[in-house]
């Protein structure tokens, strides 16, 4: 039988409130319903006990509770977790769970596919397709925290960073909406402290996050110079590096907050001692912390992994200039769960 009814989980917390407020319901029922759907996770009306069985019934009759359908799970020896999950146009996304010594960090998805189309980045060689509702980027938690919980999992989820499929500023819409539900107290729950936003930097879209105050900024560098990064991110760059820089400069920040910088060495391209010292003379006035992550060589990679000594070299500048700067583990390359290796290659995605 098709499924004619609505997934409640699209409808934020007022269309709920308004949609039971219509009905001659009291204002709080929604209060009661939202923590069922977002922080207990449950998939059945009937379940719902402190909501009166006509209104458990109506609901049922008017909506259904839908999550994106896992479709495969693959575990890496590092403990990542790499889930396939398909949409409910079949569209298919990938969403990550990284272990961290007491923690879980979950990397999430924005959209399916990329249209930014960066040279190093395998999600972009997939193309863009659709931007994910609200309720898709949400639920890729739901889907995670089960998965948690049917394992026993002593470690819990945390951390949330958007640092999956797409560029989620330019979904900013859906994502904010999303952040919501993630921030919500009787939704997800999670602080924003928790919660990285990672983008390219998305002129006008990046100021509007800023004052939205829903999350963490982390920012796709990845070259020193405008001229580099032309060439290795060519759409991303259309937002002159300079101009990016000075709005980063200017950035609402709290108290002993930072923005994170990302910065991918690509063997012999813009991991030279020269690139390091063109990236402190760039960033000197950005409150910031640097990421340096060792290129993920992907199949047909046009690029090669930086050498230790480099890395070393690179980090070393950073630092003696008063920077900090971590290189970050890369974790889950053997199911090519790591940074820039998530791309979903089937018939059912074009
Ligand atoms: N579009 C957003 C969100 C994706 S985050 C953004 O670019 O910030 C994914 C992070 O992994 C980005 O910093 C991206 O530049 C980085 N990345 C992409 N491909 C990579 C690769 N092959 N190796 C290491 N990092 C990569």
């Amino acid at each position: 039988m098709k499924n004619k009814t609505k997934n409640i989980l699209s409808l934020n917390f007022d269309q709920i409130s308004h949609w039971l407020i219509n009905r001659g319901e009291k204002e709080f029922r929604a209060k009661q319903l939202w923590p069922w759907l977002w922080a207990k996770r449950v998939k059945d009306f009937s379940l719902m006990t402190n909501l009166s069985k006509p209104l458990r019934k109506i609901l049922a009759q008017n909506f259904c509770i839908k999550w994106p359908e896992v479709r495969d799970i693959k575990e890496s020896k590092d403990g990542t977790v790499k889930f396939l999950l398909a949409l409910e146009d079949e569209k298919l996304i990938e969403t990550v769970l990284i272990p961290e010594k007491d923690h879980y960090t979950q990397c999430l998805s924005s959209q399916v596919g990329c249209s930014l189309a960066c040279t190093f980045c395998s999600t972009g060689q997939m193309g863009f397709k659709r931007n994910m509702y609200s309720h898709e980027i949400a639920a890729q938690i739901l889907v995670a925290q089960d998965y948690l919980q049917k394992k026993n999992s002593p470690k819990h989820l945390t951390n949330l960073v958007f640092m999956g499929m797409g560029e989620p500023l330019l979904n900013w819409k859906e994502v904010r909406e999303a952040l919501q539900i993630i921030n919500h107290p009787l939704g997800l729950n999670f602080s924003r402290r928790k919660i990285t936003l990672s983008t390219v930097g998305i002129k006008g879209v990046l100021q509007d996050f800023g004052q939205s105050k829903l999350a963490l900024l982390a920012v796709s560098l990845h070259a020193p110079t405008q001229e580099l990064r032309e060439k290795i991110m060519p759409k991303a760059a259309r937002w002159d590096l300079n101009e990016l820089v000075s709005v980063l400069a200017e950035y609402p920040l709290a108290r002993r907050e930072r923005i994170t910088i990302e910065y991918v060495l690509l063997g012999g391209v813009n991991d030279t001692p020269e690139h390091a010292r063109q990236l402190v003379r760039l960033l000197s006035r950005v409150k910031c912390k640097i990421n340096l992550i060792a290129y993920n060589p992907g199949p047909d990679s046009k690029y090669r992994a930086p050498e230790k000594k480099d890395i070393l070299k690179f980090e070393q500048i950073l630092w003696s200039k008063g920077m900090t700067a971590i290189l970050r583990k890369s974790k889950g390359q053997d199911i090519s769960a790591a940074c820039g290796q998530l791309i979903v290659m089937s018939k059912l995605n074009s």
